[in-house]
């Protein structure tokens, strides 16, 4: 069996899905909606990786052990990369690391400024939103991001589908976007190192970015001590997945995979790709213990 693969098509090897959002975030579901699908789903290890928050991880624990869910609890850090952003999945860190909580909270101050600038920009123009209508769909404590623009014109009536404002008003291209605060990716490395985690580098290829990433700085981010790639996710396509697969034997870096799973707010299923028992095996190895995985 390939690393990869359909919720449930082989009962003998454990469904791990290692990347998902909660409303903490940007998912449409809280940490115990989202725990309570998972094992609906038929996932048996589940990680939660909200952007650039931790917020989650408490009402998370609770509900992975009602529902007997293995949970691994990460978060996903948005990186600063030319006009845009790349994302770092970062496994178990040490909750308390201070340089890792500060940088988050800058990120997330940045991200509620920004957003209002795009709001202005897109008023503007005659887009019928308000920042209001805005900060009505951000849940309380919560990362917010393009995401919630997209749900205040699916609330007003605007349009139905998340997909749409990011297809007219919200890519990475668009005249309304507004960039924020984030780290630099190689220093997210480190500072999820330095907090005892484990940084996979989410999506590397996603063929909506303008403009591929390129090798070079994930050959520096794997001298910052980056573990591994997500190969296996919707973003990708075969040639992308082979590019991952080449980098990876010649870096010495892991292969995992994952749904990147949003609720409703994308059309991503719980469960679609997979991570390797072996991987986990070799993620849980690489963290400091600060943070442990949660076996029911
Ligand atoms: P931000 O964090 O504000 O830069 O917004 C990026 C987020 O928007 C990512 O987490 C994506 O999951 C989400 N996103 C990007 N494109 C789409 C889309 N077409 N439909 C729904 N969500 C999207
Ligand atoms: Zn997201
Ligand atoms: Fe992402
Ligand atoms: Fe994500």
């Amino acid at each position: 069996m390939t690393p990869t693969g359909t919720a449930g098509t082989d009962r003998a090897r454990p469904v791990i899905d290692l990347h998902t959002h909660s409303s903490v975030s940007d998912g449409t579901e809280t940490p115990a909606e989202l725990l309570a699908a998972a094992a609906t789903a038929g996932v048996d290890v589940l990680a939660i990786t909200d952007h650039d928050t931790v917020a989650g991880w408490d009402e998370a624990t609770a509900a992975a052990r009602e529902h007997g869910v293995t949970l691994v609890r990460g978060i996903e850090i948005s990186c600063a990369w030319r006009y845009t952003s790349i994302h770092l999945l970062g496994y178990l860190p040490d909750p308390g690391h201070r340089p890792l909580l500060e940088e988050l909270a800058r990120a997330r101050d940045s991200r509620a400024t920004r957003l209002e600038r795009m709001v202005e920009r897109m008023a503007a123009d005659g887009i019928p939103l308000t920042y209001e209508e805005v900060l009505a769909q951000v849940s309380a404590g919560a990362t917010p991001g393009r995401p919630h623009i997209a749900d205040a014109l699916i609330a007003n009536g605007t349009i139905e589908h998340r997909d749409q404002a990011f297809r007219e008003w919200l890519g990475d291209d668009s005249p309304y976007y507004v960039g924020h605060y984030a780290p630099d990716a190689v220093r997210a490395v480190e500072l999820v190192r330095a907090a005892g985690g484990v940084p996979v580098l989410a999506h590397p290829f996603t063929r909506t970015r303008s403009g591929a990433l390129d090798d070079a700085l994930i050959v520096r981010m794997r001298e910052a001590g980056l573990v591994g790639l997500e190969a296996y996710h919707r973003d990708h396509g075969p040639e992308e997945v082979a590019h991952a697969t080449e980098l990876a034997a010649r870096l010495g870096l892991v292969l995992t995979g994952s749904s990147d799973y949003h609720g409703t707010g994308k059309r991503n299923r719980l469960g679609e790709n997979t991570t390797a028992p072996e991987v986990l095996d070799a993620i849980e190895a690489a963290s400091s213990g600060a943070t442990e995985v949660l076996r029911p």
